[in-house]
C-alpha cells in the first residue's frame, strides 16, 4: 500500500513538473499561455520622451513587459493624398500584419503598439447604410487619433493632433491615453458606453479623452482579466 501511495505521489509529483516547465504544455491544458508582449513600434520620427511615456502607462496600465522596437519609415503604401498629404491608419496596420513585418520582429512580441507624428486618417461609414459617412468630403478620409484592431495585434496611435497649444502635461495625458485605448482593441475590447472609461468612444474630440479618468472601467476590466 505505501509503494502505491508512493507511486502515485511521485506521478502527481511528475505531471506537475511537466506542466511547470514546459511551456508547450502549459499552453495545451490553458493555463499560463504565452506572456503578453508589447512592441512599441516608432514609425518616423518620434521623440524619445513620448516613446518612454507610452511605454511607461501600457506598462502600467496592464502590467505586460513592454519593448521599444528599432525605428522604422512609414509605410509608402499608406501614403494618401485624398485630402491633405497623410497616412491611412488601415494601411498602417495592414503592413504591420504582412508577413514582411511580422517575420523581422521578434516572435515573442505579440502586440505591435506603432507610433508617429504624421496625420492618420480612415474613411468613417455610417453604420446603418454601409456607405460612407455624410458629408462624404469630410468623412472619405477623416484624421484619427488612433486605430486599434480588435483581437488583431496590432495598432496606431498620433501625436498629430494632440498638441493643438496645450502643455507638455496634458499632451503626454492624451497621447498615453489613445496609447492604452488603442492596446484595449488589440485586447478585445469595443467601445465602452461608460463615459469616464478609457474605452468610451472619443467621438472625434480631443476633449473626450481629456474628461476621461484615464482608467478601465471595471466591465471592461473584467472582459480583459
Ligand atoms: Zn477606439
Ligand atoms: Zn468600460
Amino acid at each position: 500500500m505505501k509503494k502505491l501511495i508512493a507511486f502515485f505521489l511521485f506521478l502527481i509529483l511528475f505531471v506537475v513538473g511537466i506542466l511547470y516547465f514546459s511551456p508547450a504544455a502549459r499552453s495545451v491544458v490553458g493555463i499560463d499561455p504565452a506572456p503578453t508582449i508589447v512592441g512599441v513600434q516608432p514609425l518616423g520620427d518620434v521623440p524619445d520622451s513620448e516613446i518612454v511615456a507610452v511605454i511607461n502607462a501600457v506598462r502600467e496600465m496592464y502590467d505586460y513587459q513592454v519593448v521599444e522596437l528599432k525605428r522604422q519609415d512609414l509605410p509608402e503604401m499608406a501614403y494618401t493624398e485624398i485630402r491633405y498629404p497623410r497616412y491611412r491608419a488601415d494601411s498602417i496596420l495592414t503592413w504591420l500584419c504582412d508577413e514582411a513585418y511580422q517575420s523581422a520582429k521578434p516572435d515573442s512580441i505579440n502586440i505591435i503598439l506603432s507610433l508617429t507624428k504624421a496625420d492618420i486618417s480612415i474613411t468613417k461609414y455610417n453604420k446603418e447604410t454601409g456607405e460612407i459617412k455624410d458629408p462624404e468630403w469630410k468623412y472619405k478620409d477623416f484624421g484619427i487619433f488612433g486605430l486599434g484592431r480588435i483581437h488583431g495585434g496590432v495598432c496606431v496611435v498620433s501625436s498629430h493632433r494632440l498638441a493643438n497649444g496645450v502643455s507638455q502635461k496634458i499632451f503626454q495625458k492624451r497621447l498615453t491615453r489613445i496609447a492604452c485605448h488603442e492596446v484595449g482593441h488589440v485586447l478585445g475590447l469595443r467601445h465602452c458606453p461608460v463615459q469616464q472609461c478609457l474605452m468610451n468612444d472619443a467621438n472625434e474630440s480631443i476633449r473626450t479623452i481629456d474628461k476621461s479618468t484615464g482608467e478601465i472601467c471595471s466591465a471592461c476590466k473584467k472582459k480583459i482579466d
